[in-house]
């Protein structure tokens, strides 16, 4: 199957070019030229199937005619091989736990996914190196990292906001070692963003070096995202509760949600969705408005979506061909304070025993405001609360208890490179290696 740029500008490409270019040469995202619609059977028995089994059958429609089928098969079961259950928290909503990977946050699957895919075509063509860049405002710097550790033929170098990340994010990507480097920016995630794009776009460095991304831009990991709505909907119809199923996803980047936008096309019968956000609500101000007004990102608990120009919204207004009005035909927003988030983590907590992380949060209260009686919701819940360990301790008084996963991670130490937000200091570094 091809891919088209959304700018409409370059030629269309195999799916090789486009996972491993990222970006299109006229600064648009790549989208697939067809959106297949799952069978009818497929539909019909989905709720026996398991994870791996829904989302092989998902990725067959994205991927089938370009990657053989046993490396396909191989590639889906080894990125999904940890639980990704639905949870009921109260009332008529429900939780998708996307934190049980190994970084625990749900960049996982799209990290693990595209490393494999594009190890696959490294090997395949007998390539030269490529270099991943990856901007990080926390989590996706350890998703990809740990996905391509020990990968051979690929070098990360992950571009993090100096001060603005965790202690638990930071420790799982500079503490890896091997062929993944920590460039640590005196800068926002925007500008950690800019110096990404920036070095696409530079010639000298496309010449001396293969370059791609592994953010939400990329097709590798963008659209395994869509294998967990396909999952979650299953389990809700399994248990009678699938029949208006909204869903509600935590958005930054905008990836995760045009991922669900996609599996609606593909036929999964979601009724609507709502975009949750933080402070940054730049697609929030697009519903309301029709305007899409980017601004420069500010901090919050919730720092995974401090996004002031989220990057997928290209994707989402070619999905919608550009129509506003199609958009807010499916898609509602909300928008919370970082005390909002806080009394919501306490409220669910003390109310129902379930512990939220911030994102988490946002999207369990967009939906307790705006679900209606009949309608069940499902939030993504984005990542484990002791992620963000002393945010969450501080809001409910108590203890948090560390996942063994991330214990490891704290033991180890950090090793990274500071780089200066402008790009010109940026590329002589790049140019040096
Ligand atoms: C990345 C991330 C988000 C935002 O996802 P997008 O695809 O960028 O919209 C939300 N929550 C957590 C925990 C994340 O890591």
């Amino acid at each position: 199957m091809k891919y088209y740029s959304t700018n409409k500008q370059s030629e269309n490409v195999e799916l090789q070019e486009a996972v491993v270019k990222g970006l299109a040469a006229d600064k648009g995202l790549y989208m697939p030229e067809q959106l297949k619609k799952l069978s009818r059977e497929f539909y019909d028995t989905m709720q026996d199937l398991s994870f791996q089994e829904i989302a092989y059958r998902v990725a067959d429609a994205f991927f089938g005619e370009d990657v053989p089928a046993d490396i396909l098969k191989e590639i889906v079961y080894d990125t999904l091989s940890f639980d990704t259950p639905v949870v009921h928290v109260k009332d008529n909503i429900y939780s998708l736990e996307l934190f049980h990977g190994p970084t625990l946050a749900f960049k996982d699957v799209g990290g693990r996914f595209m490393a494999r895919l594009l190890s696959y075509y490294i090997k395949k063509q007998g390539q030269k190196d490529v270099n991943v860049l990856v901007a990080t405002s926390g989590d996706t710097g350890s998703a990809v990292a740990n996905g391509f550790l020990g990968v051979e033929g690929i070098q990360v170098y992950v571009l993090y906001p100096k001060g603005k990340v965790s202690e638990i994010q930071e420790k799982q990507f500079t503490t890896l070692g091997q062929n993944i480097t920590a460039l640590e920016v005196d800068g926002t995630f925007d500008d950690c963003q800019a110096l990404v794009k920036a070095a696409f776009m530079d010639k000298e460095l496309n010449e001396k070096h293969l370059l791609t991304s592994a953010n939400s831009i990329n097709v590798a990991r963008f659209l395994p995202q869509a294998f967990y709505y396909f999952y979650a909907y299953a389990q809700l119809k399994k248990a009678g509760k699938a029949e208006e199923l909204v869903v509600c996803v935590p958005s930054g980047n905008f990836g995760n949600i045009t991922a669900g936008l996609f599996a609606k096309k593909m036929g999964l019968p979601i009724k609507r969705f709502i975009a949750a956000n933080n402070k940054n609500d730049i697609f929030y101000q697009y519903l309301q408005t029709g305007e899409y007004d980017p601004k420069p990102s500010v901090a919050t608990i919730a720092n995974a979506m401090d996004v002031g120009d989220p990057s997928n919204f290209a994707r989402v207004l070619d999905l919608y061909s550009n129509s506003h009005a199609a958009i807010i035909n499916e898609i509602s927003g909300a928008t919370y304070t970082d005390d909002q988030i806080r009394e919501t983590v306490k409220k669910v907590y003390k109310e129902t025993g379930y512990l939220l992380d911030p994102h988490g949060a946002c999207g369990y209260r967009a939906l307790e405001k705006g679900l209606q009686p009949q309608e069940t919701g499902v939030f993504l819940e984005t990542a484990h609360p002791a992620k963000f360990l002393e945010t969450v301790e501080a809001i409910i008084g108590e203890e948090v208890e560390i996942p063994a996963k991330l214990q490891a991670f704290f033991r180890q130490e950090k090793k990274s490179i500071p780089v200066k937000r402008d790009f010109n200091s940026f590329k002589t570094f790049f140019m040096s290696l």
